[in-house]
């Protein structure tokens, strides 16, 4: 296996502790688009979480992907606090849970966890696409990493990046039906949701890193 099938692990904790010090930098984003739609407190959130998560990671090596995925679940459920912590932990635990055993990330290993991190966060906030959330990005991510298998990991992840980022835009016209931007109501409309951003974000930046690391 060469390193444009799948990533040895760790290599992927490489690339999941870059993922995270990303996340940490780009505070003031998640910070400005939550003032515009909720409490303005997604940013801090987000640092706090993927801070613990890269700690989790990168303090003791981990048997599998499914464990290092799991882990992180862990940390931002217990250090982000609010809807997306529970979002976000749920995400990553249930996600890792599927790719338990997994000693390397492929593109199979990809769709997995994407496909039943969705489940979880599906089961723990109800949200549907259309809502304004997290989802409406994290959906059309799933679909392109199943529809990518095929592909080298590199390319199924832009895939995935691309629909994710389309997923967010959609929300800007979106009215909000769930969490603290309901209460906006036609308010709303207008401003791409918190959520949706931070995840395309994340994802945005694991295809960047990804693409670094399998550099010939
Ligand atoms: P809080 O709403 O508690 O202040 P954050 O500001 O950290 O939490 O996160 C808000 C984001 O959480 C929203 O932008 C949305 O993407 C996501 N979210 C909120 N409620 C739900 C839900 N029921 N299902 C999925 N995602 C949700
Ligand atoms: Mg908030």
């Amino acid at each position: 296996m060469n390193v444009n099938d799948s990533l040895d692990l760790p290599t992927l904790t490489t690339v999941l502790a870059g993922v995270c010090d990303s996340m940490v930098a780009s505070i003031d984003d998640f910070t400005h688009a939550d003032q515009a739609l909720g409490d303005g407190d997604h940013g801090l959130a987000i640092s706090r979480g993927f801070r613990a998560a890269r700690e989790a990671i990168t303090s003791q090596p981990r048997t599998d992907a499914g464990d290092l995925l799991g882990a992180m679940g862990l940390a931002l459920l217990n250090s982000m606090g609010g809807a997306s912590g529970a979002i976000y932990g749920t995400f990553f635990r249930q996600g890792g849970r599927a790719v338990v055993g997994h000693q390397r990330f492929d593109t199979g290993t990809l769709a997995t966890f994407l496909e039943e991190g969705l489940a979880g966060v599906r089961t723990r906030g109800k949200a549907k696409v259309g809502d304004k959330t997290i989802v409406d990005a994290m959906e059309p991510a799933t679909l392109a990493a199943r529809a990518s298998t095929t592909l080298t990991l590199p390319e199924a992840l832009v895939a995935v990046a691309n629909a994710a980022s389309a997923g967010l835009e959609s929300t800007r016209a979106m009215r909000a039906t769930l969490g603290r931007a309901r209460a906006l109501g036609d308010r709303s409309i207008g401003h791409v949701d918190p959520g949706a951003l931070s995840f395309t974000f994340m994802l945005t930046e694991l295809s960047r890193l990804v693409g670094e690391a399998s550099q010939p």
